[in-house]
């Protein structure tokens, strides 16, 4: 049989981690790396951060999992936080950014439909979006590499330039929903929205009743150094998709709505099995506790500075390589002027793990508390990387 019994989807590269501690991963052999990378924006409290293991130990010996058809009073709890700390009025928890993303089209198109609109079930998205890889969250987006062969895919996205906003209105027409977007792009390469874009969108969705939908599965959770990245933009969102971080590592998802985009959701309209189990909301909980407070925030904030600084000072010494910074707080992407995803594959043998995205972008995505030492570590390591790098000829 040539098939691996994993499903061979993903090029998996040959770091093969069994523990985690902190900012360090070890393979099977014992290699050391520096995640600068954590599981793609998951990681937020490093490896075995103890207050998260301890919730999840002391959750699992109490209660693993019950059926959404029971009262949840772990699920209350986290929601009311959420609610509490954030725009929205309810959540509906899940197990995945694309179950989040999926919840918040679903919600889009339900408020049109509860208020006698059901032709306005439209969202328009963007170029080099990512949602996830279900067919609903593939349909919304432009790539082919994600959406060929997968054809028929889910009318009702409409597509256009990203931070665009002439673009995003000229778009609108009778039968549009909303926008849904990343206000941080991420696997489209660590690009910030504009703040006239965000704004711009806000504006045309209170003038014509539209959702402003927002995919933070990447950018959100303290990531940026705010708990959510549209907080700098002085906007907030109708209905929001959150994951990644929000579980600190254990499968979470949220969609978060307010109570107005949230008038179609009633009782049979939407359902998981496992979204919002105990041991997920225990593991919600514990990252919450460590994140949610100006302190922890504002530390993201000097610690993504520090890091973009001493980035930014590199750069110069390998400008045959890289270009330049871009980013907001622990979520930055290094441009470079050559494949990055060969040099990224070559930091990983130098013991260094970062994420390619798009536009020859290296991500990266440490574990949000990372200290000064890491910060140096991860710095001289990737410039004397960039040093000894040959660039392969058919980059
Ligand atoms: N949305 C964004 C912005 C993402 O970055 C991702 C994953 O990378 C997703 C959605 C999908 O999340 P998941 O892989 O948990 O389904």
């Amino acid at each position: 049989m040539a098939i691996t019994p994993l499903m061979p989807v993903y090029p998996r590269c040959d770091v093969r981690p069994v523990r985690g501690e902190g900012v360090y991963l070890y393979g099977e052999g014992g290699e050391q790396y520096l995640d600068f990378a954590s599981g793609i924006a998951v990681n937020l409290l490093g490896h075995g951060h103890p207050h998260l293991t301890k919730a999840i130990q002391k959750q699992a010996e109490t209660l693993v999992h019950v059926s959404n058809l029971y009262g949840s009073p772990q699920g209350e709890k986290l929601a009311q936080r959420l609610v509490d700390l954030t725009f929205a009025d309810t959540v509906f928890f899940t197990n995945s950014g694309a179950e989040a993303v999926e919840c918040a089209i679903k919600t889009a198109r339900r408020y049109h439909f509860a208020k006698g609109n059901p032709h306005k079930h439209v969202l328009i998205t963007f170029s080099n979006a990512f949602h996830g890889r279900t067919l609903g969250t593939i349909s919304a987006t432009d790539q082919p590499k994600m959406r060929e062969g997968f054809e028929p895919l889910l009318p009702g996205f409409v597509v256009v330039p990203f931070d665009d906003l002439d673009a995003a209105l000229a778009a609108v027409n009778e039968n549009t929903a909303g926008f849904l977007l990343e206000p941080v792009q991420g696997e489209g390469g660590i690009r910030p929205a504009s703040k006239e874009f965000l704004t711009g969108l806000r504006k045309a969705c209170d003038e014509h009743d539209l959702m402003l939908v927002l995919d933070e599965v990447q950018c959100g959770m303290a990531r940026t150094g705010k708990l959510y990245a549209h907080e700098h933009y002085g906007i907030t969102p109708d209905i929001m998709a959150s994951a990644k971080g929000i579980g600190g590592g254990f499968p979470l998802g949220a969609c978060l709505a307010t109570e107005k985009a949230a008038a179609g959701m009633v009782i049979g309209t939407h359902g998981s099995t496992y979204g919002g189990n105990p041991l997920a909301m225990a593991a919600g909980e514990a990252v919450l506790d460590v994140v949610a407070n100006d302190e922890f925030l504002a530390q993201v904030t000097e610690t993504g500075e520090r890091l973009r600084a001493a980035l930014t000072q590199m750069i110069p010494n390998h400008d045959n390589l890289f270009e330049g910074v871009r980013g907001l707080g622990l979520m930055l992407g290094i441009k470079m002027k050559t494949d990055s995803r060969a040099f990224v594959a070559y930091l990983r043998t130098k013991g260094i793990l970062t994420v390619a995205a798009a536009d020859n972008v290296v991500r990266v995505l440490p574990p949000l508390t990372i200290e000064e030492r890491h910060i140096r570590e991860f710095v001289d390591g990737l410039s004397a990387a960039a040093g000894d790098y040959q660039v392969p000829a058919a980059a």
